[in-house]
């Protein structure tokens, strides 16, 4: 019998998360595996609002992939995927490189959702990447500078479309970074206007209203104004125009009001909702025996509820985690155990030394919950790639 090939797509939480405990596993030549990856470096996303908003430099926030892996285990391809051909079982790269399959794990993460709000992929920001936080840190610093050459209040204002996790944590960096850049290029403070904007009536839709109080009063505190229970309706290279007509002018729009998984899927013709593939209690693509989805590319619902676990890094890594014990069944002839999450909790960063969060039944605020937070990030660090990628990115 030939050696079954495992092929991995996506080397974020999820995909590198089954790929490391992979190759703790699995014998050398028990099996072939290949982990593709966009870029040759993991970037934790988690992160990335700091480096958006310029208070961490990007390099912070990522690792070489090679460093990570036993490369007599697993073959990294750095490429980026154009399609996934389930019939054939094979996967394209945009080089044009052609890589087969017995085990496809599909992990490429998510896209932003725009909702069909008009003008939102042309105009707005998102913090999805590396590149796409470098470009906003750039453009921030950038409008500085041009207002003290030209002095419009629009490149002085700054929006932030969405009230979830996202939107909050890089509303608590940028309030942090702002008075720095304000000593830097001599702008009156006062001049800088920072909004969020939010269709639901709550920031944080979900989450208790004690912790989101509390978030608001910090946010608000730190220079935010809050307009929630307020639908983005056009964003325009001028701004946007909100539910109610009024416009607000800006030369920054960063949007964070949701993700959907990545398009290749879709493309791919799997069955999806918001580009999610609804998978079965092994992670699987339905009518799939040999294709598994996970991460922000997976909608898994929650029996309690009824409704879709949201899309976190805790629960791709839990998953990449079970895949990897799974897929050692499967090809050892052993019984896949069903995925369940084990949901730890959550927390919220609002900037440095702000958080707010809820641990089991235990609400955090302030200092307490900023310290959780950097408990949790160094724990996926550890998870991923053990003591030695502590030590070096550990937050301290
Ligand atoms: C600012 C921010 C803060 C967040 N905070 C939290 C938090 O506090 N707690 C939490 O649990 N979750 C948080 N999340 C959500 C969390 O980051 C995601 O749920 C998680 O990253 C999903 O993991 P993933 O493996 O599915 O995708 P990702 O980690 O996004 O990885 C996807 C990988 O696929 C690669 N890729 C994409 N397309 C291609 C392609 N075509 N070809 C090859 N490679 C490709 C990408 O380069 C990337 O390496 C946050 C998200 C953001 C943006």
């Amino acid at each position: 019998m030939s050696t079954p090939k495992i092929l991995i797509l996506g080397a974020g939480y999820g995909g590198l998360m089954t790929a490391v405990r992979l190759q703790k596993q699995m014998n050398y030549n028990e099996v072939e595996m290949t982990l593709v990856n966009k870029h040759d470096y993991h970037y934790f996303t988690t992160w990335l609002h700091e480096p958006a908003a310029g208070t961490t430099d990007p390099d912070k926030c990522r690792v070489e992939i090679q460093t990570l892996l036993d490369t007599n285990k697993i073959k990294f391809v750095k490429g980026s995927v154009s399609e996934i051909k389930r019939e054939e079982k094979k996967v394209l790269l945009e080089s044009g490189e052609e890589l087969t399959y017995d085990y496809l794990v599909v992990a490429l993460g998510s896209e932003p959702e725009t909702f069909g709000i008009q003008g939102l992929k042309e105009y707005a920001f998102s913090i999805r990447s590396i590149n796409s936080v470098r470009e906003i840190r750039e453009h921030i610093e950038y409008n500085f500078a041009k207002y003290k050459m030209e002095h419009r209040p629009e490149q002085l204002t700054f929006i932030v479309g969405g009230a979830g996790f996202t939107g909050i944590e890089f509303l608590g960096e940028l309030t942090d970074r702002i008075p720095e850049l304000c000593e830097e290029f001599d702008v009156d403070r006062s001049l800088v206007k920072v909004y969020n904007i939010e269709a639901a009536p709550t920031v944080l839709p979900g989450f208790d209203q004690e912790l989101v109080d509390y978030a608001m009063e910090v946010l608000t505190r730190k220079g935010v104004t809050f307009k929630i229970n307020t639908p983005i309706k056009e964003c325009t290279p001028d701004g946007v125009v909100l539910g109610d007509g009024e416009e607000i002018k800006s030369n920054t729009v960063i949007w964070t009001g949701g993700v959907r998984g990545n398009s290749v899927i879709e493309k791919a013709g799997f069955e999806t909702m918001r580009g999610r593939v609804k998978v079965d209690e092994f992670l699987r693509a339905p009518g799939h025996e040999d294709v598994f989805v996970i991460g922000d590319s997976a909608l898994l619902i929650n029996n309690e509820t009824n409704r879709p676990y949201p899309p976190t890094a805790q629960i791709a890594i839990q998953e990449g985690d079970t895949l990897a014990s799974n897929l050692i069944a499967l090809i050892r002839g052993g019984q896949m155990k069903a995925f369940v999450p084990s949901l730890k909790g959550t927390v919220a960063s609002l900037g440095k030394g702000e958080a707010i969060g809820l641990v089991g039944d235990k609400k955090l605020f302030g200092g307490s919950a900023a310290f959780m937070k950097k408990v949790i990030d160094n724990r996926s660090l550890f998870l991923i790639g053990g003591l030695s990628l502590m030590m070096k990115k550990a937050k301290l």
